[in-house]
């Protein structure tokens, strides 16, 4: 295979896979961006458009495409607890059916495929930190059960499509990652935090602050998904992809008025169902198989996201478009 590649990102325009997409051209490699703009808008996307090696295609993953790739990141779904509970029928059909569509074209064009999945295929962890080996802790039947179920079968899909047909695939599980693009109106605690501080608003603590969660900045995940797709075909993983420095709710929120030198104040509202307690990825399997391990402190990465969300025009941002 020539170094250049056809690369499929679907979710290609959201946070995450916009970031990709902006990567994979530096390299080279022909990009064709898949999206539905559910969770974003093609503001994320627009300076690519003019690019030579990009194209952009809206489409839902749900449906079937028939496309001539060489690599497929698949990267759609909604992300954000508020986002995927939004329509959770839809957000386990995305999930399941867009990784069969998947599936079915990289077992077509003998394409190798890279599923994100995520920290939720551990529910609310009793092994702290949670290494690949760990198979978690998740209710069924919960709110959150359309997304981290859906991210399980998923994984089983790229599993059993490998083992079964010889499909090429790789599985990274993600941390609670954050920068700029994130949607602003997520609902997702950085997002939500710095939104609140900028403009004066109270800072919303859900339960007593003390659950922790790991952040990962966007530009160390997405390196370490490329290493993923890139390295040797002895390593599938799953693989754990986060920061392993671990905050309660609470010293973010501190964090975040400290950085804005907002004057907002802390309030408390009920934990919502099935809340994670505590969540910090090992790393160990990435650092040895990947050599990787993330670069930029929490405090560095909010820096930037907060420059950003005071740059952009709030006005312009929009909650997801009803899908049913
Ligand atoms: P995001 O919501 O910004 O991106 C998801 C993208 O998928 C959006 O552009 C959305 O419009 C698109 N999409 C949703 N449903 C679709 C469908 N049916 N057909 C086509 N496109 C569809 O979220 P993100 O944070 O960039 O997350 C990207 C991926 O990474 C997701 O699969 C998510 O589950 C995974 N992930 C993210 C995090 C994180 O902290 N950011 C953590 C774990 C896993
Ligand atoms: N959270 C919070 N206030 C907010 C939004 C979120 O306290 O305004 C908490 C939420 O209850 C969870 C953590 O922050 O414990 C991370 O939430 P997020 O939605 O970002 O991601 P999750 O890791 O739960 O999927």
């Amino acid at each position: 295979m020539s170094s250049i590649r056809r690369v499929l990102v679907t979710g290609g325009a959201g946070f995450l896979g916009s970031h990709l997409c902006e990567r994979l051209l530096d390299r080279g490699h022909d990009v064709i961006c898949l999206d539905n703009f559910f969770t974003s808008q093609k503001s994320n996307i627009a300076h690519l458009l003019d690019r030579p090696n990009f194209e952009l295609i809206r489409h839902d993953v749900t449906l079937p495409i028939f496309l001539e790739v060489d690599e497929i990141y698949n990267l759609a779904c909604p992300a954000a607890p508020g986002h995927y509970q939004y329509n959770p029928i839809k957000t386990m059909k995305t999930s399941v059916m867009g990784a069969i569509n998947v599936l079915g074209m990289a077992k077509r064009c003998r394409a190798k495929v890279l599923q994100a999945s995520t920290s939720e295929v551990y529910g609310d962890p009793d092994v702290h930190p949670q290494p690949e080996s760990y198979r978690g802790v998740v209710n069924p039947i919960g709110p959150r059960a359309c997304y981290d179920e859906g991210k399980r079968a998923a994984e089983t899909l790229m599993m059993d499509y490998h083992r079964q047909n010889r499909v090429n695939v790789r599985i990274v599980r993600i941390f609670n990652t954050y920068g700029p693009r994130m949607h602003p109106f997520d609902g997702r605690v950085v997002s939500n935090f710095i939104r609140q501080a900028l403009a004066g608003q109270d800072i919303t603590i859900f339960g007593d602050g003390s659950q922790t969660r790991s952040f990962c900045y966007r530009d160390d995940l997405i390196e370490g998904m490329i290493r993923m797709m890139d390295g040797s075909d002895d390593f599938i993983g799953p693989v754990n992809l986060g920061n392993p420095g671990e905050f309660t709710i609470l010293e973010l929120a501190r964090l975040v008025l400290e950085l804005t030198g907002s004057q907002s104040k802390l309030v408390y509202r009920s934990l919502p169902i099935d809340d994670p307690t505590q969540r910090q990825p090992d790393i160990t399997l990435a650092k040895k198989h990947l050599h990787w391990s993330p670069t930029i402190p929490l405090r560095e990465g909010l820096m930037k996201t907060i420059e950003w969300l005071r740059s952009i025009d709030l006005e312009h941002y929009r909650p997801p478009t009803p899908n049913y």
